[in-house]
This record gives structure tokens, C-alpha cells and sequence, in this order.
């Protein structure tokens, strides 16, 4: 059933998106209000998103590469043990932390992220790597 409907979508690809724009735009408020329930529901994955929406639009501005996805980020976070890249904590909520800041250029990409507690980003603010270690240190 569901490999049929999988394959009629393929099919219908862009009848069915207009289909859904069409609906989502007719019924506005039925989507915000899913929208909000969705964020309510979900805290911690929708300040994730805010957060890289930001450092997205902040890398467009720049006109750095921007180019981390979502499951390079689950990559990384895997990497480093879900643990901060500079004090190695475990039991903190963890950022997306730019080695070389974007105010340095650095850009949103997957070479550039480190997962990192809000003190460690904070304390490194926008300097280079070798801040985080002398920091560290
Ligand atoms: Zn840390």
C-alpha cells in the first residue's frame, strides 16, 4: 500500500505539490496552528532550527559556503561522543559551533561545526580555534 502510494506521488511529483500549496493556502490557519503545535511539542528541535536558520542567513550575508545538513550534523554529533568539542561535557544541551566564526569567514559547513555548550561558545566568541584552546588551557 504504501510503496503504491509512494509511487503514484513519484508519478504525480508536481500535480500533488500544487495540490498541497494550494490546500496550505487555502487553509492558512489550520497550518499555523499546526505549526505552533509542532513547535510546543518539539523546544529542543525548534531552537535548533532557529538557530540555524540564523547562522544560515548570517553565512548567505557573508557569502560563505553554507552547506550543512541535517544528518551531517547527526554525523557530527556522533563523532564527538554527543559531548562539547572543547571540554568534552555530555550532560549539556550542545550547539552548533563555528570553528572559524562566521564574522572570520568560516562558513555553515560540515568541516566547520563542532557541537558545543552555550559557556564554551560564548566563552569563544568570535575568534579562531586557538582562542577555544588557549581558553581550554
Ligand atoms: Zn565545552
Amino acid at each position: 500500500m504504501l510503496v503504491q502510494k509512494r509511487g503514484f506521488y513519484a508519478a504525480n511529483r508536481e500535480r500533488e505539490r500544487a495540490r498541497v500549496y494550494t490546500w496550505k493556502d487555502l487553509n492558512r490557519d489550520i497550518v499555523a496552528a499546526m505549526n505552533r503545535s509542532w513547535r510546543l511539542r518539539h523546544p529542543d528541535r525548534t531552537r535548533e532550527l532557529g538557530r540555524s536558520h540564523r547562522a544560515i542567513r548570517r553565512a548567505r550575508l557573508n557569502g560563505t559556503a553554507c552547506t550543512l545538513t541535517r544528518s551531517e550534523w547527526s554525523a557530527i554529533l556522533e563523532v564527538f561522543d554527543y559531548r562539547c568539542a572543547y571540554c568534552l561535557r555530555g550532560d549539556v544541551y550542545l550547539h552548533q559551533e563555528h570553528v572559524w566564526p562566521l564574522a572570520l569567514s568560516g562558513g555553515y559547513t560540515a568541516e566547520n561545526i563542532v557541537p558545543s555548550w552555550r559557556d564554551c561558545n560564548v566563552r569563544k566568541g568570535a575568534h579562531g580555534p586557538l582562542h577555544a584552546i588557549a581558553c581550554a588551557a
